[in-house]
């Protein structure tokens, strides 16, 4: 049997936060938090609306109950925000104020790497002790190998590409699909090789118009009727309309056409891996903050739960996949 021994500080009320774009699997990481902290005898709040409600003191107490039935649910119950405000020393000054006057004494702040700059700012600030939860589909943060919400916009974005594929056969095209991912190609590049991408289109590489128009004629000469394209939103070449307007060009003669897949890849119920992981993350922060840890993010590394200090975080670049991103291309012959 695995015994995890704890060794924990006094802290009496925490508050849990979701805040910039929402992912799938906020809500199952909200309620391991919540449950964590109960478990542990620790008194736990909620902040709706990201740094805004807690500027506003849009705080409320959670009970156990107050997330069940969650841990299925797409989105963040917390609802989430983007605040101008809070970057600014006027809104940080009011937001600790509104936990001071409550008695809060640490924060989990569910979110991104601005999410994480803007936390490790406010700890430098007021000194209240802060874990970070990687929560994003764009899986850019350094400090844990998958972020929640990832496994769960892969997995939709597979399942449109899939049904693209079904046209792209029958009608003998070429598709340009375009995922998420901000400045990352994680996305496309998961989604890509699952859904058998003859070309996958990453920021972290460079791949000029040439590189397309040659593997897509090659492709011809193998005798390969139909193409998939997926492009990541970051591509420097400009994403899936404009890299399509380029291509379509220099091939005339082919059936192209563009997908853009958006915002449905941040929606819908989690997988069973983002799941795992958002209640593996929410009870690591909630037990990390309680043992005297602070202004880190907590990650799953190897599959081992490691915290990362958010400078660190910030200031270091995930690299892509290389043994990956190599198959691509075995795979595409
Ligand atoms: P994400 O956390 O998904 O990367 P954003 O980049 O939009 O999302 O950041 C979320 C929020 O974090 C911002 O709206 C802002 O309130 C806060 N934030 C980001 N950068 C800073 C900063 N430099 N100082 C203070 N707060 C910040």
């Amino acid at each position: 049997m695995l015994i995890i021994e704890l060794k924990f500080i006094d802290m009496n009320k925490i508050a849990v936060l979701t805040s910039g774009g929402d992912a799938p699997g906020m809500n199952a990481c909200v309620r391991a938090v919540i449950r964590g902290a109960i478990y542990h005898g620790v008194d736990a709040y909620g902040i709706r609306y990201g740094y805004n409600g807690m500027i506003d003191g849009d705080i409320y107490k959670m009970k156990s109950y107050s997330v069940s039935n969650i841990i299925q649910r797409g989105g963040t119950i917390l609802k989430s925000a983007r605040s101008e405000m809070f970057k600014t020393k006027e809104g940080r000054e009011k937001a600790f104020l509104q936990l001071q006057r409550r008695g809060i004494e640490g924060l989990i702040v569910i979110g991104g790497d601005g999410s994480f700059t803007g936390a490790s700012i406010f700890y430098e600030e007021f000194s209240i002790p802060t874990i970070g939860v990687p929560g994003t589909i764009d899986n850019d943060l350094y400090g844990t190998d998958y972020t929640i919400g990832f496994d769960t916009a892969v997995n939709t974005a597979l399942d449109a590409i899939d049904k693209i594929r079904d046209t792209a056969n029958s009608h003998d095209r070429i598709f340009f699909i375009e995922v998420m991912g901000r400045h990352t190609g994680y996305i496309a590049l998961e989604c890509g090789i699952g859904g058998g991408a003859e070309l996958i289109m990453v920021p972290e590489t460079s791949t000029s118009i040439e590189d397309v128009v040659h593997t897509l004629e090659q492709n011809s000469r193998l005798s390969k009727t139909s193409s998939i394209v997926v492009i990541a939103e970051g591509d420097e070449e400009g994403g899936a309309i404009a890299t399509a307007a380029k291509v379509k060009e220099r091939m005339p003669d082919k059936d192209i056409r563009v997908t853009t897949l958006g915002h449905i890849q941040r929606g819908g119920a989690p997988t069973a891996r983002d799941r795992i992981l958002a209640s593996r993350l929410g009870l690591a922060a909630i037990e990390g903050l309680l043992s005297g840890k602070s202004n880190m993010m907590v990650g799953v590394v190897n599959g081992k739960l490691v915290y990362t200090s958010f400078k660190e975080g910030i200031n270091t670049n995930k690299s892509l996949n290389q043994e990956l991103l190599r198959m691509v291309k075995i795979m595409s012959i």
